[in-house]
């Protein structure tokens, strides 16, 4: 599906429109055509060809034609064209956190920026402070968010790398012969960004030259027609970028003998910190581990099974979740590795929003969806009427949508519909719906999305006061980031997950790969706080619900056990649950 690239060109065009004044009517349509077409939930180039393209409200006659081009040639012209009346490292600046389109044209027109490095030194040299509408203040958050961008540019996010493998692997899975293929390094161990990929594979025994050699492996790998660009092709290693639907991701794949797979997988896996601490116990015990096996002098021990590895060397089996030297090794000493939570124990999804604010479905829906995914309960979680751009429900209307949602269950088998919210967090910590409303809900989640900026002192007062509340049950997102785009919220998070304990309210694991909010390492300390976690996906649509993988993940890599997760509650006992911090 070509929507998000597309959608992206016609962004773009408004950008470069903006940036070099023109009309102001045009921008703004461009812009609208975008969001149509990043909104639709079908492949824009089906309904193209069968002709109801033209159909969808808000496609002129102008942009069919242009997207038409785009079909048939891989660009518009009158992208090329507006490109070509720009500097060509103009558009980079758009990438700077606190960076829009109007900013740029102020940089470009009136101390002639063109690139990232000149905006760097004009802020160094003061100018940028100097220029009107920006100031001293603006100008340093400028700066951190070029550093802040520094610090993230060649990461990609987890959905982006597991596209990028899946693609690989399913022309690898085409090669006759192939046993084993394990996608390894950050993406095996669910990170939550990825530099590159590494793939492992492993074939039976062929000849030289004949379809499942080593080389032909590799060389179907780079003549794939997703490769966008061949970096290295041997004998036995190829790597290459891989153009997914989103952005170029470098692969790297690895033809290993069925031998050394395990042990080729505990290397590549990683992490580097956790490999260094198994190589320790190796020496120790008078073994030598590599990429081939764990050995004795010349003996092999382990190689050919991962698991093996860590039983010689007197650990029990780490999940690659784990991996990262956060004590894990000891762990396995010890025999005291969690039970991580798995996706089977997940019962139902806390965070999910309709038709009602921005989401594109109804609640029957998502209902359907939701059961179908076997989950016992889901939660619709609306903006409320401050997130007046995400469509806010009034008290009106949450109580319209509350009736609406006790009827349907009525209807419903098999599943139950939670009436929620995710209630804005207001400057002063305040809520946005009165305590009267709140309490006809069955699950309440509250958060910020407004003033992310603000003084360490403000938005934790802010986050900790709305924890008082006792119908709030969790805050979502507690931290505010946007991986790659947006820096976290500089919040107290050990203060969060000390009163989240206090209040019995639990914290959010988002499970957007934009966001994994709390992130692992917070899991691990809310969890040691005795603060149980509540997985949402935040879908958007039916679709979205799918995200959750992504969210157990980043609850299991900060050890939750099952017992950790709120979403493993019965229905009945999550009643209790909530109720619990209402009578208290
Ligand atoms: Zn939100
Ligand atoms: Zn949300």
């Amino acid at each position: 599906m070509k929507n998000a690239a597309l959608s992206e060109l016609f962004e773009q065009m408004a950008d470069i429109m903006e940036i070099i004044g023109e009309d102001r009517f045009r921008i703004n349509s461009y812009r609208r055509i975008a969001r149509i077409i990043s909104d639709m939930p079908t492949d824009i180039e089906i309904l193209l060809a069968t002709d109801r393209l033209a159909k969808v409200p808000g496609i002129g006659k102008s942009s069919l034609a242009k997207i038409e081009e785009f079909f048939k040639t891989g660009s518009i012209t009158a992208h090329q064209e507006l490109l070509a009346r720009i500097p060509p490292h103009l558009l980079e600046l758009l990438t700077i956190p606190g960076m829009g389109p109007k900013g740029v044209k102020a940089v470009y027109e009136r101390l002639n920026v063109t690139s990232v490095a000149e905006l760097k030194s004009a802020i160094q040299t003061g100018r940028l402070a100097e220029l009107p509408g920006f100031g001293e203040k603006k100008a340093a958050a400028i700066a951190r968010g070029i550093e802040f961008l520094e610090k993230s540019t060649g990461r990609i996010r987890l959905d982006q790398a597991l596209e990028a493998a899946h693609m690989v692997t399913e022309c690898l899975w085409d090669i006759p012969r192939i046993e084993r293929i394990q996608p390894a390094g950050s993406l095996r161990r669910r990170a939550e960004t990825i530099g590159d990929v590494d793939i492992l594979v492993s074939a039976r025994k062929a000849k030289a030259r004949a379809k499942g050699a080593p080389e032909q492996i590799i060389q179907s790998f780079t003549t794939a027609p997703f490769i966008r660009e061949v970096l290295a092709a041997g004998q036995t290693k190829g790597s290459a970028v891989v153009e997914t639907l989103t952005c170029p991701v470098q692969v790297d794949v690895r033809v290993v003998s069925p031998d050394s797979f395990g042990a080729a997988a505990q290397y590549f896996t990683g992490s580097k910190e956790h490999n260094v601490r198994l190589r320790e116990i190796a020496i120790k015990a008078k073994l030598k581990l590599n990429e081939y096996g764990l050995f004795k002098g010349d003996k092999k021990v382990a190689g050919p099974v991962e698991e093996e590895i860590y039983q010689k060397l007197g650990l029990d089996y780490i999940d690659p979740l784990l991996r990262e030297d956060r004590g894990e090794v000891e762990a396995a000493k010890e025999h005291a590795l969690p039970e991580l939570i798995d996706l089977a124990d997940i019962k139902g999804d806390f965070h999910a929003h309709t038709l009602a604010s921005d989401g594109s479905c109804e609640p029957s829906e998502l209902a359907e969806a939701a059961r179908a995914l076997d989950y016992k309960y889901i939660c619709i979680a609306d903006h409320s009427r401050s997130s007046a751009i995400a469509n806010g429900l009034s008290p009106k209307r949450l109580a319209a949508q509350i009736k609406q949602i006790r009827k349907l269950n009525d209807k419903l088998k098999g599943i139950t519909v939670l009436a929620g919210s995710e209630v804005d967090i207001l400057a002063d910590g305040s809520l946005d719906f009165d305590d009267k409303l709140l309490a006809d809900l069955d699950f309440v989640i509250a958060s910020i999305h407004s003033g992310l900026a603000s003084p360490r002192e403000k938005v934790t007062t802010r986050t900790l006061k709305a924890m008082d509340n006792p119908y709030v049950n969790c805050i979502a997102h507690p931290s505010g980031r946007l991986l790659g785009q947006r820096e976290a919220m500089d919040i107290d998070m050990p203060a969060v997950i000390q009163h989240a304990a206090q209040t019995h309210t639990a914290l959010e694991v988002n499970a957007n790969p934009y966001r994994l909010d709390l992130k692992d390492t917070h899991c691990k300390i809310a969890i040691e706080a005795n603060v149980k976690l509540a997985i949402g996906t935040d879908a958007h649509s039916a679709q979205g619900l799918g995200l959750m993988p992504f969210g157990v993940a980043t609850a299991a890599r900060g050890w939750a056990t099952k017992a950790d997760v709120l979403n493993t509650l019965t229905g009945r006992q999550l009643k209790a649950w909530v109720k619990a911090k209402r009578t208290k």
